[in-house]
């Protein structure tokens, strides 16, 4: 008998392969089923291989960072998911800062400002990975990763790599060209300024006080839509009642509208009914049509 796609992807030894591995465990939000696979990947080179598998196998795959932006719902997620955590290094030359995939966006912004950089303290409190914040162009406070992205090292079916400039990436509001298709990120390079690095220490200790006094602490996948344009999600689903409005176990935050709070029981069935509550009232008090921003990941129940 011919091996089957996870022995051949457990055969390349780039990473440890789990079967039927918990992803409410690995996503903030910590609801929804297991990975029919999952992948934690460690080496870096062996990932157009295992992609080249997948895509012969006819297998689905997807990368998890942070999983601070992602709803699984219940059931098995089919095919492959590659979690990226364990590619963690960060390294400084010159004014340039170049960061795997897994490695934290404050922990990128810590590794910069040891080597005397600052730029991105705006990113404080986002609980992102490199690879996820690229994907999604992550920003807050004025600031976005496109406006420091250099290039991001993309990886491909059978294919070693190759670092894709900034303005091939189509970046738009929690916008890329990369959410779009099934690459993967594997390293990033930022652009940062040699600045005073005790006034961007306080930049970053008033970013993160500001996040604790307006954003709800607790499972949560951040802000739960897209800001429509010239409006602010959460300030139309407020408008809407949703503050406080419960199904199941989760919550939309008293605090912030536009996040949802899982109370601890809550299950993705929970999230989801509560996602199309919203989405109704809000069209039905402002005629507003709600855009998610956190990418749903459906499994088979
Ligand atoms: C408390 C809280 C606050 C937040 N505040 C903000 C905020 O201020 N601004 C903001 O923009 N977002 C915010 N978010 C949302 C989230 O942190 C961002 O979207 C972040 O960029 C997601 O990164 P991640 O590593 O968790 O990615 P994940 O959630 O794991 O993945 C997100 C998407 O990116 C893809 N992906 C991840 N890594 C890779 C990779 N290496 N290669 C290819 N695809 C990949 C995934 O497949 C998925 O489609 C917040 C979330 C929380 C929980």
């Amino acid at each position: 008998m011919s091996m089957g796609w996870q022995e051949k992807i457990s055969d390349l030894g780039c990473g440890e392969l789990l079967a039927g591995a918990s992803l409410a465990a690995r996503t903030t939000l910590r609801v929804g089923g297991d990975a029919q696979a999952l992948l934690l990947l460690e080496q870096a080179d062996g990932l157009g291989a295992v992609l080249g598998i997948c895509q012969a196998a006819g297998v689905p795959w997807r990368f998890l960072g942070a999983g601070s932006n992602v709803l699984v719902t219940d059931g098995i997620l089919p095919g492959l998911t590659i979690a990226t955590g364990r590619l963690r290094q960060v390294t400084v030359t010159g004014s340039v800062l170049q960061a795997a995939a897994g490695a934290t966006l404050i922990g990128a912004i810590s590794a910069g400002h040891k080597a005397g950089l600052v730029g991105m303290e705006w990113a404080g409190g986002i609980p992102a990975t490199v690879g996820g914040a690229v994907v999604m162009n992550a920003g807050a406070n004025g600031g976005s990763i496109a406006d420091h992205l250099i290039e991001a090292l993309v990886v491909s079916p059978n294919e070693p790599g190759r670092w894709l400039a900034a303005k091939d990436l189509a970046y738009g509001y929690r916008h890329s060209s990369l959410q779009d298709g099934r690459d993967g990120v594997l390293a990033a390079r930022f652009w940062l300024e040699r600045g005073d690095l005790t006034a961007a220490q306080g930049r970053l200790a008033e970013v993160l006080a500001h996040r604790r006094r307006t954003q709800p602490q607790g499972k949560n996948a951040g802000s739960m839509f897209k800001n429509p344009p010239e409006a602010s999600a959460g300030q139309l689903i407020e408008a809407a009642g949703g503050k406080g409005h419960q199904i199941g176990g989760v919550r939309i935050s008293d605090l912030h509208a536009n996040f949802f709070l899982n109370l601890g029981a809550g299950t993705a069935q929970d999230v989801l009914a509560l996602i199309e509550w919203a989405k109704r009232q809000v069209a039905k008090t402002s005629g507003q049509e709600l855009e998610l921003e956190v990418r749903v990941w459906r499994a088979d129940d």
